[in-house]
Parts: C-alpha cells; sequence; structure tokens
C-alpha cells in the first residue's frame, strides 16, 4: 500500500519545523511549501539548509500581485497593523491545495497554535479559513490537534491522534521542550516575518494606498526603500545609504522620474513619486540637503534631474520640525 503524502506549509519559524518533524516521525512522506511575499523579510536559504537536513523537498512559491491586491483590499481586514492575515492565509491554502494536487499529497501540515495569534489562529478563524480555501477536514495542526477536531489524516488511521499535542496559546515553553527533543536549533526567529505587522511601515502602506488606491510590486519595492516624505500629496523618497541611493537611482532611470541630489557635497537620492509642482521640489530639496554632508544654514545648490532635464536650485536645509511634520 502507498505512504499517505503531506504537504508541509511552513513559514519559517520554529512552530512549522515541528509540525513537520512530527508527522516525518509518523511515517508519513512529506513535502514542504514556503510562500514569500513581496513584504517577507525571511531568509530562504536558512529554510532550505533545514529542509535539506531533514530530507524534506522545499517548494517556494512567490504570491505577488494577487497577494498585493489582497493587502490593498482584504475581504476580512487587517490584524493589528496592516497584515490582511485571513485573506492571505486563505490565498496561500488555495495555492497550497493546488500543489498539493499536482504532487499527489493527501492533506496539508501546519505548524498553526490554537490563539496563538488573535486574529488568524483562533478556532473560528482557522475553520473560515479551511472553509474559503476548499480544504473542510484536510488541514492537520499537529501542535494544537488534540485541541481540534479530528481531521481526515486522523480519521482515516494515516495519523495517531494520540502522538500528536494539544498546545495552545503564546508560551513557548513545550515547542523549545520539541525543538531541543528534535535536535532542532538553528532555527529563524518568528518574530517580524512579515513587514506588514510592523506599526511604522504599516503607516506607509496605509499613507500609500489613502492617495493610490491600489498597491503594485514596482510600489511595494518602494515602500521598503528610504525615508518617506508626502509634500503637497507627492510621495518623496529619501535613500539612506548607497545601496538605497543606487536603488532610487536606477528605479528614477528605468521609470523616468525626477530626483534630486545635492551638487558639491556627499548626500543622498531623493527621488520624486509624482508630479514635480515648484512648492514640492523646494522641500524636497531642503530635506535632501538635510540628509546631505552640506552645512545648515546656508544655502546649498541641488540638482534636479528628470529624464534629459537638468537644472539647479539652491536651498537651505529642512528644519527637523519640518522633517517630522511631513513624514510618513
Ligand atoms: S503575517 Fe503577513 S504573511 Fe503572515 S499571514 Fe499575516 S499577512 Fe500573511
Amino acid at each position: 500500500m502507498q505512504r499517505p503524502k503531506a504537504l508541509a506549509l511552513v513559514s519559517g519559524g520554529l512552530d512549522s519545523l515541528l509540525a513537520t518533524r512530527i508527522i516525518l516521525e509518523q511515517n508519513i512522506d512529506v513535502e514542504a511549501v514556503h510562500f514569500v511575499t513581496p513584504f517577507c523579510r525571511y531568509d530562504c536559504n536558512s529554510l532550505n539548509r533545514i529542509f535539506k537536513d531533514f530530507g524534506v523537498k522545499l517548494h517556494v512559491i512567490f504570491l505577488g500581485q494577487e497577494f498585493l491586491d489582497i493587502v490593498a483590499n482584504p475581504r476580512h481586514g487587517y490584524g493589528s497593523q496592516m497584515n490582511p492575515c485571513l485573506d492571505c492565509r486563505i490565498l496561500m491554502f488555495r495555492r497550497a491545495k493546488e500543489l498539493a494536487e499536482n504532487i499527489g499529497a493527501d492533506f496539508l501540515v501546519t505548524g498553526e497554535v490554537l490563539d496563538q495569534r488573535p486574529f488568524s489562529q483562533r478556532l473560528k478563524a482557522m475553520l473560515l479559513i479551511e472553509r474559503e480555501a476548499g480544504l473542510e477536514g484536510r488541514v492537520l495542526r499537529p501542535l494544537s490537534a488534540k485541541l481540534l477536531p479530528p481531521t481526515d489524516a486522523e480519521r482515516r488511521g494515516w495519523v495517531d491522534r494520540e502522538r500528536l499535542f494539544a498546545i495552545r496559546g503564546r508560551r513557548r515553553i513545550q515547542q523549545i521542550e520539541l525543538a531541543k527533543k528534535y535536535g532542532i536549533k538553528d532555527y529563524p526567529n518568528p518574530s517580524g516575518g512579515c513587514l506588514l505587522t510592523d506599526p511604522a511601515f504599516a503607516c506607509r502602506v496605509r499613507d500609500h494606498l489613502s492617495y493610490e488606491g491600489r498597491l503594485t510590486l514596482d510600489d511595494a519595492i518602494l515602500l521598503m526603500i528610504g525615508r518617506h516624505f508626502r509634500i503637497n500629496g507627492v510621495k518623496v523618497i529619501v535613500g539612506r545609504n548607497m545601496e538605497e541611493n543606487n536603488k532610487l537611482l536606477a528605479i528614477a532611470e528605468k521609470s523616468a522620474k525626477p530626483y534630486l541630489l545635492v551638487s558639491d557635497y556627499k548626500g543622498p537620492i531623493t527621488l520624486i513619486a509624482g508630479e514635480p509642482k515648484p512648492e514640492v521640489m523646494e522641500k524636497a530639496a531642503a530635506i535632501t540637503v538635510r540628509y546631505s554632508d552640506a552645512p545648515r544654514n546656508v544655502p546649498i545648490s541641488v540638482i534636479y534631474r528628470h529624464r534629459e532635464e537638468k537644472r539647479e536650485m539652491t536651498v537651505v536645509a529642512a528644519e527637523d520640525k519640518e522633517i517630522e511634520r511631513l513624514r510618513v
């Protein structure tokens, strides 16, 4: 008889690694899938290494515009910041279901822990996600399984429910003990995997959506670079280091957007992501000077470039109070 096969959804944190190990111990074939979004900060290399050690094939799926459309307009709303976790999980489960069908997996496994997260890991939310993804009864959560209704995998005898767990809530004592038992040491830190849960980043996304109403992949890239300012409705982005300056310059040239730089001192590239109205340019130039090596309180020359056009203007560095007023 063919062994049952599971597809494990792995976020990169310890819980999903444990869930995978628990199921492997039950003599089940496992493949894993990791979803990457434009706002995800996990290092896939360390995940690849861990799953290689497990002897488990890891699939990596990028969720692009489909995910961004959800961020712009989630049917089930946001979590504590701009994280649309319910809709995001529904999308991930749907994509995982397709993959499971392609690789012949009989059920899905996740590292979710009941009541660990207030928005997406309550029982009601878990059942809703399953239902909307067309996966009712086919998602096994080994860490909390004994607190949840039996799934198909348990009912069919593929998985022994007695060897699963009844972990609930945010405390991680049992998970750390299990990690020791399985010799899992080098796991990625679960905090901060998704930028949308970061309050400062969520502010940027909220501001962007309130002006633009939608989010593209190019917007997502820009949201993750530099210091952001909103001047008379126009977004202005100032590089924080050489890497960001190079990226902003490349974007400006590729998308024919105007940019500024201080002419005689080291300083940032400032991208103007909107109409370069004179009042916007003057303030943007003053901010550019403020973040350059140029002295304060004296007029400094700033170069404006847009396609073939090049001109110079002279401004004094913006004051800190003004900078804070305009910062997003
Ligand atoms: S934290 Fe981010 S990646 Fe994770 S479920 Fe929520 S929106 Fe999706």
